[in-house]
């Protein structure tokens, strides 16, 4: 079978179902699964460390979607923790609202000395600058095309987690970021059952990645592999079935009058460089409910969305967020919107919000 040409403008679901074509020998039209963690000696591999068919084809079709070269971890944070380290760099900054994971690396990295710690404005060449578009858990935007030019100018290396957005919603290579980092735990995968990160990023980066992987050991497993690749196949047809029902609920809780934060919501302040940037507003969306009680108790009445922290699967899932990081304030309530019909969503919502009397 011909290869995938990566240089033709295929859509995203033509490139999450064929970009890793011609991967394999085999001729199975579904991957198959390869536990083997060593192959025997003169075949063209040697061993699962060093590099996985199903790891690769999973590479190939996240790096087309992203318009760079993947390189997959075993989680998000394991991508988070392979960048910081490989780009070494003396000082980061890194903004207030950002997943709690990625803070707490950051702060103990500079703790143990690694590096410093410092706004935007005070980086100098060598330095990375870390944002997160759509932001965890407050839906905050970071106008990506700012960022990579003001960044640019002074060497600066700028790496996006675009983990909200997804590489079907967000591009942020097209923008001049110079890395982007998922945590294809979430959406990617989509079905809360495979732990796994990527970065994407020009073909000479990818490579040094790679070699550093090898040595660190962060690879995903066969299956993690085999799980997300799957997932991925189905990545833009989850995500516009669940931002639509995301949409339908901000305008609800918004139309309420809840402080409401989706990017999708003209009352947003990043609504505007988030249709400047992104194709979909995406799943996530977060509720101030004011009173951690009256969040506690919205909670308690839904029935189709399950309490749980993580986010991007198939089914609803809702936090309040101050219970796992305490920046954040106590009423909020974070929703990741699954594949539900959005009118049931919505139904369950408005029935949540009349018997806590809202
Ligand atoms: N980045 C974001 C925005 C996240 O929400 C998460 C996890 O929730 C991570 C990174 C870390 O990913 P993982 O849990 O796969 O390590």
């Amino acid at each position: 079978m011909a290869g995938f040409r990566s240089d033709a403008p295929f859509g995203p679901s033509t490139a999450s179902v064929h970009a890793d074509r011609g991967a394999s020998d085999l001729p199975d039209v579904a991957p198959a699964i390869r536990p083997s963690t060593t192959f025997e000696r003169d075949a063209d591999r040697t061993y699962r460390r060093n590099g996985h068919e199903t790891t690769e084809r999973l590479e190939a079709v996240i790096g087309a979607l992203d318009g760079g070269t993947a390189v997959a971890y075993a989680s998000g944070m394991a991508a988070a923790a392979a960048i910081l380290h490989h780009l070494d760099p003396g000082r980061v900054a890194i903004p207030s609202d950002v997943y709690h994971g990625v803070r707490d690396l950051v702060g103990s990295l500079a703790n143990a000395g690694r590096f410093e710690i410092v706004p935007p404005d005070m980086l100098e060449a060598g330095d990375v600058w870390w944002v997160e578009t759509p932001s965890n858990p407050m839906c905050l935007i970071t106008d990506l095309e700012q960022v990579a030019g003001s960044a640019s100018e002074r060497q600066i290396t700028t790496v996006c987690d675009a983990t909200f957005a997804t590489p079907v919603g967000m591009q942020p290579l097209r923008f001049g970021i110079d890395v982007v980092m998922h945590a294809t735990t979430k959406a990617i995968a989509g079905h809360s059952d495979a732990m796994g990160g990527v970065l994407v990023t020009d073909a000479g980066r990818a490579e040094a990645l790679r070699v550093e992987r090898t040595l660190t050991g962060a690879v995903p497993g066969a299956l993690e592999s085999w799980l997300t690749l799957r997932g991925v196949r189905t990545l833009a047809l989850r995500q516009e079935r669940a931002a639509a029902g995301a949409g339908l609920l901000a305008d609800r809780f918004h139309d309420q009058g809840l402080t409401t934060y989706y990017p999708g919501l003209e009352s947003h302040p990043g609504h505007g460089t988030a249709c400047r940037q992104m194709t979909s507003m995406g799943s996530m969306l977060a509720v101030d409910f004011g009173l951690a009680e009256l969040a506690d108790a919205f909670i308690d009445e839904l029935e189709l969305f399950t309490d749980a922290t993580s986010l991007g699967g198939v089914e609803s899932l809702v936090e309040r967020r101050a219970l796992v990081d305490p920046l954040i304030a106590p009423g909020l309530v974070r929703i990741s919107v699954g594949i539900e019909d959005p009118d049931d969503l919505l139904a369950d919502v408005e029935h949540a919000l009349r018997t806590i009397g809202i």
